[in-house]
């Protein structure tokens, strides 16, 4: 069976739906003239409200009220109104012609991790050390095992890079540059 109701369960339904629908068309027909007896009344209150003397006319009060309604609204369709971008989606952009990406927590940038440019798989940074006439140095390789297009070595250790790429993005945060980075950026909306 496609649904999981049971029988007896509609049954019920059924049943309820039935007597409900028989409550609403015998009391339907003696509806009106309370509905009616009510609604003048809350127009004689009204009036009498607006007209009679009192410290603050009622009409002054109802104005108050009434200005006190449209700032809330405002004030609610303003807290509702999407904002456009917001900095905490700037997680991903190339640096170095590789792509990182990266969480915040608390408002740190969290560690950013390599990724290949061109098929999107994630990088293993290889740490490598070098000798020449400038003596020993640290480098690390970027390369993709997925499509091989990404062959990138960097002249320095992975936390360097890495402190770099956090630096980077804090400039971009400082200087709007981020909003230009994000995907499918729809700034003018
Ligand atoms: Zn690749």
């Amino acid at each position: 069976m496609a649904s999981s109701e049971r029988p007896t369960t509609k049954i019920v339904v059924s049943v309820v739906s039935t007597l409900i629908g028989a409550a609403v068309i015998y009391f339907a027909s003696s509806w009106w003239s309370p509905v009616q007896k009510a609604l003048s009344w809350v127009f004689l209150a009204t009036w009498h409200f607006l007209v009679s003397t009192r410290s603050i006319p009622g009409w002054l009060l109802l104005i108050f009220c009434l200005a006190t309604l449209v700032c809330l609204f405002q004030f609610i369709a303003a807290a509702r109104r999407p904002t456009g971008p917001n900095w905490r989606q700037y997680t991903q952009d190339l640096f170095f012609d590789i792509m990182w990406r990266w969480s915040y927590f608390g408002g740190e940038i969290q560690r950013p991790v390599p990724f290949c440019r061109h098929c999107d798989i994630q990088l293993v940074p290889q740490l490598d050390t070098e000798y020449g006439p400038w003596g020993r140095r640290e480098v690390t390789h970027f390369i993709c095992d997925h499509c091989h297009r990404t062959r990138i070595k960097l002249d320095e250790p992975l936390e360097h890079i890495e402190n770099k790429v956090i630096r980077q993005v804090h400039r971009k945060l400082r200087n709007n540059e981020w909003i230009k980075s994000i995907p499918n950026s729809t700034n003018d909306a």
